[in-house]
């Protein structure tokens, strides 16, 4: 997956718009001589689920998958925080790299299944500008025009993408909210808090299980025991936490007895009601 720099104006005005039912004929492997060298020196945005089943793959935690493996990626026109996978320091190339190809292929990253293709998803898609696929043409790549002819709906199926767009449909909906449209930046715990529930699950994990979250927030015992867990279970929850915590939507349920409690002491002055996430 080479860097590519690609704008939104350059992908709508120049790439050749691909439905799932067009063709292209695309060969990657160890007879080419450019094998790997598209793994080096290369911006990769990893999902949720990506590093859900990478730290998964390599049997660490989530918190020492982030500190070896990623770079934040965060910027104020970026608005919510990103990992990009950290590539060697000297040799610039990915960590998960080896003579013989990925060393974590059954577990790699979305962007490296799909690629040469790419997807273009508009915020608001309207008829001249619905979501559409493309391929990327880069020099180094020598794949293009070799082995077979395929469709695009076969190389999604082929490289196991449809699992990775079912887990990622839920962060897209976080991520494409019109809240991002209207607010300015996270504030510092908020970035804090979208970082650890979609990135650090772990640590997610031991924020709803040892904090008080459970006594504030209901949540039935079948759901509790597959947090446990279950991380893809964790990582919906996680993202409906978000969307109630930055959205205000009604993705969890205070306990009645703490919309009590604070309503008692509002009254009494000792506290505001809100229905914030500082739990
Ligand atoms: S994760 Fe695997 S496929 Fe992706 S850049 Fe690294 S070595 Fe290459
Ligand atoms: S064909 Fe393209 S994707 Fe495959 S190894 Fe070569 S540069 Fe990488």
């Amino acid at each position: 997956m080479p860097e590519q720099v690609v704008t939104v104006e350059g992908i709508l005005r120049d790439q050749a718009r691909m439905t799932p039912d067009d063709q292209f004929t695309f060969h990657c492997g160890l007879d080419l001589n450019c094998f790997t060298a598209c793994c080096a020196d290369v911006s990769i945005v990893l999902t949720p689920y990506d590093i859900l089943r990478l730290k998964k793959a390599l049997r660490i935690k989530s918190t020492e998958f982030l500190e070896k493996h990623t770079l934040p990626l965060f910027s104020a026109q970026q608005k919510f925080p990103l990992p990009i996978l950290r590539m060697d320091a000297e040799t610039k190339k990915c960590p998960f790299v080896a003579e013989q190809g990925c060393t974590v292929y059954a577990d790699r990253p979305w962007a490296c299944r799909m690629y040469p293709l790419g997807v273009a998803k508009p915020k608001n898609p309207t008829a001249p500008d619905q979501p559409f696929y493309f391929v990327l043409h880069e020099e180094l790549c020598q794949g293009h025009g070799q082995g077979k002819a395929r469709s695009v709906r076969a190389w999604i199926a082929e490289q196991g993408i449809e699992e990775y767009e079912m887990m990622a449909a839920s962060f897209q909906e976080l991520v494409l909210h019109e809240f991002w449209n209207r607010e300015a930046a996270l504030t510092p715990q908020q970035a804090e808090m979208f970082y650890m529930a979609c990135y650090d699950l772990d640590r997610f994990r031991r924020f709803v299980l040892e904090s008080r979250f459970l006594e504030l927030f209901e949540v039935d015992e079948t759901r509790v025991q597959a947090l446990r867990s279950d991380d893809e279970e964790l990582l919906e929850f996680a993202l409906l936490w978000l969307r109630f915590s930055l959205f205000g939507e009604k993705t969890m349920k205070i306990r009645p007895d703490v919309v009590e409690a604070r309503r008692q002491a509002a009254r009494q002055g000792s506290v505001t009601v809100t229905t914030g996430s500082s739990v």
